[in-house]
């Protein structure tokens, strides 16, 4: 039995009717890609690169990145690697960074604000990357977008640096993770080869409500009806321009998240490597026409009770 649940874990996630979704994981150290492909990982959705700089005392220059980076790639065996750049602000402690201190971190200089204003860390990182790239399949990924001149200065950047090291082109892709970037979303895919949504931020900005808020936790659920809607715009900015959407943050490894956002037309959902046989064996239980419908239901909901309680939905689907 133990070897027939690994065989399953293993095997794609494809529906009742033959559509596929891919299963990545969230991985940031390469003995945690190793394991993540022994858990049925088909690639690493996420890695967030601000572990590298945390807990330490100066940043890491960019050939211990360079040997991270092509760690990674080697524990993926040819299997897809997503690198997200350094996602940092005045919420994390990092001395050597002097960060200036901020009355609102979450709305103030992170992510790729920070990066835009310090070529010493984007610039190191990017040729780490570039450096790797001929080692395996992986793409760059920008966290905190909020317009189109962040993109295109980043790209520029990119293809600088790409030139100057003579390596090859790699998928550039943005973290949907602002609601101006749902709004923009149509625009913003023109410019960049794939959107991974992230949910954890996406929620917090859009419901008003700080991810670490012990009191409001339980009310920054991902599968608000809000949040749902920003989601099914950010796919139909997506489509327009045939790029593909993937989901990063914790909902995606969540059965009932998993089978809203995947009826929403999300293709790739990247997730703690705990939940991969889960949300496998019940995407292969369902059919396209059950998510398409749930995810429907979903939208029209008037709370992010009436979402939850559509799990009962999914679990009859299930028997
Ligand atoms: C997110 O915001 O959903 C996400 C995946 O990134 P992080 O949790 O690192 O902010
Ligand atoms: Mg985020």
């Amino acid at each position: 039995a133990a070897k027939k649940a690994a065989a399953a874990a293993m095997a794609p996630a494809t529906t009742q009717d033959g559509k596929r979704i891919e299963v990545a994981a969230n991985a940031n150290h390469p003995e945690q890609a190793a394991a993540a492909v022994k858990a049925g990982a088909e690639g690493v959705g996420l890695m967030r690169t601000e572990f590298l700089y945390l807990e330490r005392d100066s940043a890491p220059s960019e050939d211990e990145q360079y040997q991270t980076y092509r760690g990674m790639l080697d524990a993926l065996q040819g299997k897809p690697l997503i690198i997200r750049t350094l996602d940092i602000g005045g919420d994390k402690q990092v001395p050597y960074l002097n960060l200036p201190h901020e009355e609102n971190p979450f709305l103030g200089v992170r992510g790729v604000r920070l990066l835009l204003r310090r070529p010493d860390l984007l610039e190191p990182q990017l040729r780490a990357i570039y450096r790797a790239a001929s080692h395996g399949p992986l793409s760059i990924m920008f966290p905190m977008i909020t317009s189109l001149d962040e993109v295109k200065a980043l790209r520029a950047v990119c293809e600088r640096i790409r030139q100057t090291l003579a390596a090859p082109e790699v998928p550039l892709g943005i973290m949907v993770e602002v609601p101006a970037a749902v709004a923009m979303a149509d625009q913003l895919a023109e410019h960049v080869d794939f959107f991974s949504i992230g949910t954890n931020d996406l929620t917090q900005y859009v419901l008003a409500i700080d991810r670490q808020h012990p009191e409001l936790a339980r009310e920054a659920d991902a599968l608000h009806p809000a949040v749902l809607r920003m989601i099914r715009q950010t796919v139909e900015g997506a489509s327009r321009h045939n790029r593909w959407v993937g989901v990063c943050g914790g909902i995606a490894g969540d059965p009932l998240g998993a089978a809203i956002l995947a009826g929403l037309g999300v293709q790739e959902l990247s997730m703690s490597q705990r939940d991969i046989a889960n949300v496998k064996a019940m995407l292969r239980r369902c059919s396209s026409g059950h998510l398409a419908r749930l995810a429907a239901d979903a939208l029209r909901c008037p709370d992010v009770g009436a979402v939850r309680a559509l799990a009962a939905r999914l679990d009859s689907v299930l028997e």
